[in-house]
Order: C-alpha cells, then sequence, then structure tokens
C-alpha cells in the first residue's frame, strides 16, 4: 500500500511536437481539427510526488498550460535536452519564485547546462535593478540522485547524434524526443509500469522515431500502458489510437496518470 503522499500524480501539460499543434499557418485536416485531443503544446510534464511539485522539461507553452492545469507552484525542474521547445518557458518560472518566495532548482546534464548558462545567461548575471529575473539553482545531472526523498534515474537515449537524458521515477519513465534506445538503457527500464515516450509521425525521421519505431520500442519495454507524446499535426489523435493496441495510445493535453 502506498500512503497518497506516495503516489506519484503526472499532468501530461503538453503532447505536441516542436511546431505544436496547431501548427502555425497550416490548414491541414488535423490542424482545422475539432477535436481537443488534437490541440497538442509542447512537451512537458507536471508531477506531484513525495509533497514535491516538479515538472520535466519547461516549454515555450508553459505558462498557458500551468494556468489551464492548475499548476501552483514548482519546486524542481528535470530538463531532458535544451531544445526551445524544452525550455523555452523558463523565464515564466519566475512568478513562482516572486509569489512563494523560493528559488527554483534545475537539474540538467552538464552538456545542458551549460547551454542553459548561455541561452539564459541573463538569469546567471547579477540582478538589474528591480529584480524581474528567475531565481534558479542548478545541478549536474551524473548518474542516479535524489531530489527532496525523490530518487531519480536519468535513462541516457539519443536525439539523432545528440546524447540527452530521460528520466524514470519508481515505476513511471518519460523518453521524449528519442530516435534510438542503447541496450544499457532498456536495462534501466526494467519494470516500468507506465512509459510516456515520443512518436512524431508514420513516415521517418531522422531526430525522432516514426509511430512504428515508437510501438516497437514499447513493446520491448513492455510497460502495462504506454503513451505517446511529441506527435507533430501528420497524427489525427481517434484515428491514429483506433489503430493501436489498447495498451499504447497517443496522450493527449491534460491527461492524468496515477501510480
Ligand atoms: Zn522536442
Ligand atoms: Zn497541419
Ligand atoms: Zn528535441
Amino acid at each position: 500500500m502506498t500512503s497518497s503522499e506516495d503516489t506519484l500524480r503526472v499532468i501530461i501539460l503538453g503532447s505536441g511536437t516542436s511546431a505544436g499543434v496547431p501548427t502555425l499557418g497550416c490548414r491541414c485536416r488535423v490542424c482545422r481539427s475539432s477535436d481537443p485531443r488534437n490541440k497538442r503544446m509542447r512537451s512537458c510534464a507536471y508531477i506531484e510526488h513525495c509533497g514535491s511539485r516538479f515538472l520535466i522539461d519547461c516549454g515555450t507553452d508553459f505558462r498557458t498550460q500551468a494556468l489551464a492545469n492548475g499548476v501552483e507552484d514548482v519546486d524542481f525542474v528535470l530538463i531532458t535536452h535544451t531544445h526551445a521547445d524544452h525550455i523555452g518557458g523558463l523565464d515564466d518560472l519566475r512568478a513562482f519564485n516572486m509569489v512563494h518566495g523560493h528559488p527554483i532548482d534545475l537539474y540538467a546534464t552538464p552538456e545542458s547546462l551549460a547551454e542553459i548558462r548561455k541561452r539564459f545567461a541573463y538569469c546567471f548575471a547579477p540582478p538589474p535593478p528591480g529584480g524581474g529575473i528567475p531565481e534558479f539553482v542548478v545541478h549536474e545531472i551524473n548518474g542516479n540522485f535524489e531530489v527532496r526523498g525523490i530518487p531519480i534515474q536519468p535513462v541516457p537515449v539519443f536525439h539523432g547524434r545528440m546524447p540527452i537524458v530521460g528520466f524514470r521515477i519508481g515505476s513511471f519513465a518519460w523518453l521524449t524526443d528519442v530516435s534510438f534506445i542503447p541496450e544499457t538503457s532498456y536495462n534501466l527500464l526494467v519494470g516500468v509500469r507506465i512509459l510516456v515516450t515520443s512518436a512524431l509521425r508514420h513516415r521517418p525521421h531522422p531526430t525522432h522515431m516514426s509511430l512504428t519505431e515508437a510501438v516497437e520500442v514499447a513493446r520491448r519495454i513492455g510497460a502495462e500502458q504506454t503513451y505517446f507524446i511529441h506527435m507533430c499535426h501528420d497524427l489525427d489523435h481517434e484515428e491514429t489510437n483506433a489503430q493501436l493496441p489498447p495498451n499504447i495510445q497517443l496522450a493527449y493535453d491534460g491527461l492524468r496518470l496515477e501510480l
């Protein structure tokens, strides 16, 4: 039995690829669809666990996602990689600094942290008069770590040629922007019950798994339930899910998971 504090609650804040769906300027069937599950903001997870509230990535749509889902505070952020759709919302976290009066811990690989320091240089410089910049405390990921009593397992994966990380927290794993999973990382995923991973579209792509590739990976990992995120406008929600097994399905923005 787990107490309610130990329950891991996830809200998938964004299930879309870097451009989002609808894609600006596009008039395709999915972009014009009235199904709310075809409206996909940029990839982001909000998690409540052991009394902490945290994010996996903080993309361009974060403020809108937080307002839509009642996210009231964030204690820390786990960063998978530094593409704009995954870190573009970091500046918006300063509202939580101001309202709740605490800094926000960022966890990322040394490569990602170097990139964040460059792209958000103003956040690491002396504060300007009047403040108005986020207050971050940065932590390098070098293997397993623990945050506020929560053990976190980084899972190394490839995004094209770029090494990035996914995260396993208990029996939950989030692996976005994946094109290849090394053997050693499959070993880190044994026993995962809920897997969230990425499936861009039907056609192959150099830096993302296609739907067929993602289904193969999901089968191999063998979670009780797998959800796909980071979809582009090629995939209609209902039509695609009808062709997938019931335990391997496309996610949608606002989907809540509990384990
Ligand atoms: Zn992405
Ligand atoms: Zn479109
Ligand atoms: Zn990416």
